[in-house]
């Protein structure tokens, strides 16, 4: 039998639209070539940036559907935890492998382990988890775009993707499978306590929870450029742990709405551009997530100490005072998930409000969001703070009263946080001023106008530190 080839999977858990698999089957000549898919859990290659608990949670039911998905083709999932590059040289060793096909991932300690593997072994990379090759679109100079607008253009014009291919019907299974190991072992969910518990009503991770996703929401995207900045609504797509686990590619999304002639849709597909942005830029900046691209923020006064913990942690569970903040954090931790609008909400009153490191606020999300990225979060927190490459102005403050009462968010709040539920529009927005604040209910941590003073000041500091005018 022909020596089989291992086909490596990471954020990539799909079979439709997937061309390492495709490149794997193919093999060399007529003869068709048995495939082996790995996934490796290496909690050793990320070191810091080892996937958050929401994102095991996800990653635990995405490879077990990815597993039935296999077998129903005659194939299945081999599971391996450690060093990426290790477990890949003795799954080849034991299996007879010669070659291993990937997508190319991104993140720089995945790059760092292709490099390592690519070292040892014939690793065949392919592209397939963004619109374009992240990297491939450069300005007239050459360089790598740092503006979303020109960027957006530039991509526009190598619009549509290519189209999306099949899943193959069968997958040729190697003359005998290696070991594997037991997903149950690898810990992933935590049932004591079951904090997830949430998850399970919201979302349905897999391919196939992916494909209902975006059929549902192709049945109103129309409505989307109305509805995405209302968290009241169920407005927006929803795809984002989905397209962040390479369940469904960006490609097949474009092409399932691209032909609609309609502005909500396609207010959509720029949204998704996003993502192939932020990906864009981590490749030109591989630390985003731990040092802002505007030097100056290195001398930002970000508080420390008792006070600032005390802080920090009435964010994380949502007890500031501010019910757009507090509904937005208690959706996060209950589902994984918050509504962009209300994200910039909860990270401008981090950052600006309770002047706190913007790095602690992208760990928190990093390790609640299933649909954590690292170049999304990152480059959404600096966009926030004011210290990515194209960015808000820190003193920019989002207004949380203001930005509630704009965006309709009673109905979310009332979702969020009972304690507010029997009150209407507009004490629920801010019950202080309107004498309604429940004895549950915790009164604000910071006075708006006392926060935003804060904030200015220390960017006063900062700024007559480095020199800069205005
Ligand atoms: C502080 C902060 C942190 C964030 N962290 C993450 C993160 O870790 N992972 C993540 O996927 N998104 C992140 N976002 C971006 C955005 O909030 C989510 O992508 C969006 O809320 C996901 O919901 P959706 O799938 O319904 O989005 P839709 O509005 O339906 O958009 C479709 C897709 O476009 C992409 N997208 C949308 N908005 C953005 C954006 N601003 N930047 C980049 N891509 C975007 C996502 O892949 C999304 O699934 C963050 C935003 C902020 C303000």
């Amino acid at each position: 039998m022909t020596a089989p080839v291992i086909w490596w999977l990471r954020r990539d858990l799909r079979l439709t639209d997937q061309p390492a698999l495709l490149a794997a089957l193919s093999g060399k000549g007529n003869a068709p070539t048995p495939v082996i898919p790995v996934y490796v859990l290496d909690d050793e290659t990320p070191r810091h940036r080892i996937m958050g608990g929401a994102s095991r949670w996800w990653l635990h039911h995405s490879l077990a559907s990815l597993d039935a998905a296999l077998r129903a083709r005659g194939s299945r999932l081999i599971l391996r935890r450690g060093r990426s590059e290790d477990v890949l040289v003795a799954l080849a060793q034991e299996s007879g492998a010669r070659t291993i096909h990937a997508l190319h991932h991104h993140e720089p300690w995945w790059r760092n382990a292709e490099r390592a593997v690519e070292k040892r072994l014939d690793l065949r990379l392919h592209h397939g988890n963004y619109l374009l090759p992240p990297g491939f679109l450069t300005n007239g100079s050459g360089a790598p775009y740092r503006i979303f607008t020109p960027f957006m253009r530039a991509l526009m014009a190598h619009m549509p993707p290519s189209a999306p291919r099949p899943a193959p019907d069968h997958i040729l299974a190697p003359e005998h499978w290696p070991d594997s190991e037991a997903l149950a072992d690898w810990a992933l969910i935590s049932s004591m306590p079951d904090w997830a518990h949430g998850f399970r009503a919201e979302w349905t991770p897999g391919e196939a929870g992916a494909a209902e996703r975006l059929s549902d929401f192709a049945a109103h995207s129309h409505a989307y450029e109305a509805e995405h900045d209302l968290p009241s609504k169920e407005g927006t797509s929803r795809l984002s742990p989905h397209l962040h686990f390479g369940e469904i590619s960006s490609a097949t999304v474009w092409h399932q709405l691209a032909g609609r002639d309609d502005a909500g849709t396609s207010a959509f597909l720029r949204q998704v551009i996003w993502r192939d942005y932020a990906q864009n830029i981590i490749c030109s900046f591989p630390d985003y997530g731990a040092r802002p691209a505007k030097e100056m923020f290195d001398g930002l006064a970000w508080r420390t100490g008792v006070a600032a913990e005390a802080d920090y942690l009435a964010w994380q569970q949502g007890r500031t005072g501010y019910p757009i903040v507090d509904a937005g954090m208690r959706q996060l931790w209950h589902s994984g998930w918050m509504h962009n609008r209300v994200r910039m909400i909860c990270a401008s009153f981090l950052v600006k409000h309770l002047l706190i490191d913007w790095r602690r606020g992208e760990q928190w999300f990093w390790d609640t969001l299933v649909d954590a990225d690292y170049a999304q979060n990152s480059v959404n927190w600096q966009w926030v703070v004011g210290s990515g490459v194209d960015a808000n102005m820190f003193v920019r403050l989002m207004a949380p009263l203001g930005q509630s009462e704009k965006f309709d968010a009673a109905a979310y709040i009332r979702e969020w946080v009972p304690e507010l539920a029997h009150l209407s529009a507009p004490a629920i927005h801010d019950p202080d001023v309107f004498g309604q604040r429940p004895q549950s209910y915790p009164a604000k941590i910071i006075d708006h106008r006392a926060g935003r003073e804060r904030a200015l000041a220390a960017w006063a500091q900062c700024k007559g530190n480095v020199g800069l005018v205005e």
